[in-house]
């Protein structure tokens, strides 16, 4: 059987195009434009590129971003009083703080600022629990494009056994949600979980977010299952980018599996340019 490599490339391609096209519309009719605040705080380079890419994508879709860019040593008071700020402003929709902070700063302290209704990012606490007991609300970006990346590959969801190894609050935790919400039968494991090999061949739809480059052989597999791969890791050796699975190893015995770069990396910053569009939309409803 030949494996189907779903593409979060051209997938997340597709969704910022439809995004672009429901902009422009929306920019004709309200004559307003879609707005994200990103705050940077240091000179993280990772998180440099991520914003930079954040701010690329919402040129292409056509939102307007602004850039906070705050040193190193910023206070706690400061970089609170900023969110509070952005919170108050009309012309603002999203929120969005780069992780990781500066150790002077609480991180939980500053999701918590961000108003529940810009939280684009999807980790205040009031999104989680919305996201727990099926209300509406900012879902966790990464896992939300994992859920996009199956149902725009055809991959059924409903009354499937999937494995999700990891229980992050970022990842994990939202993804089991999300599976559960899509009506499938969820199984969380960790880094405590016996035998986790055995666990993990349960699985119809594999889920690895995990962090630990290529653990998941193909002695984790089903055969035929659907295997996601969430981590981004370097190989020690090479410094070359790869995932929680050992892809070449896994292939023969997927129906489907994305690969690592370009599965659900690409996604993240889809569905965070779809969180903003929604944050629009709704605050404008209410
Ligand atoms: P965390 O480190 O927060 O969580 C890792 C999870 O994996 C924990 O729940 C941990 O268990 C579990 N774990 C660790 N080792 C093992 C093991 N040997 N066996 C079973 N479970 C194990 O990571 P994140 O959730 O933030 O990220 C996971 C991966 O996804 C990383 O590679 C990260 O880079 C990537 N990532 C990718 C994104 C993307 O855009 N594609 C976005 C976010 C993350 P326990 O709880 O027991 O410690």
């Amino acid at each position: 059987m030949d494996a189907v490599l779903i593409d979060g490339k051209a997938i997340s391609a597709q969704i910022k195009d439809e995004l672009k096209e429901k902009t422009q519309k929306l920019k004709a009719e309200t004559q307003t434009e879609i707005t994200l605040a990103v705050v940077l705080v240091g000179e993280d380079p990772a998180s440099q590129v991520y914003v930079r890419n954040k701010r690329k994508a919402c040129e292409y879709i056509g939102y307007r971003s602004l850039a906070f860019e705050l040193p190193a040593d910023t206070t706690q008071d400061c970089l609170l009083n900023l969110v509070k700020d952005l919170n108050g402003r009309d012309d603002v929709d999203g929120i969005l703080v780069q992780m990781p902070l500066p150790s002077q700063i609480d991180e939980k302290k500053v999701i918590n600022a961000i108003s529940p209704a810009k939280d684009v990012d999807g980790f205040h606490p009031m999104s989680v629990g919305a996201l727990c007991i099926g209300e509406p609300g900012f879902v966790s970006c990464t896992p939300a494009g994992v859920i996009q990346l199956l149902k725009r590959s055809g991959v059924e969801i409903a009354g499937k056994e999937c494995v999700i190894v990891g229980r992050s609050n970022i990842v994990g935790k939202p993804m089991a949600m999300l599976m559960l919400r899509e009506n499938a039968t969820v199984t969380v494991a960790h880094s405590k979980t016996r035998d986790l090999k055995e666990v993990c061949r349960r699985a119809d739809i594999l889920i690895a977010a995990i962090g630990r480059h290529r653990m998941i052989t193909a002695d984790y597999v089903k055969e035929g299952a659907v295997v996601i791969d969430v981590g981004i890791n370097r190989i020690p050796e090479t410094g070359k980018l790869c995932g929680d699975v050992d892809f070449d190893d896994v292939l023969p015995h997927v129906s489907a599996i994305t690969p690592v770069p370009g599965g659900v990396g690409p996604m993240t910053i889809a569905m965070l340019m779809n969180n903003c569009y929604e944050a629009f939309i709704m605050r404008r409803k209410n």
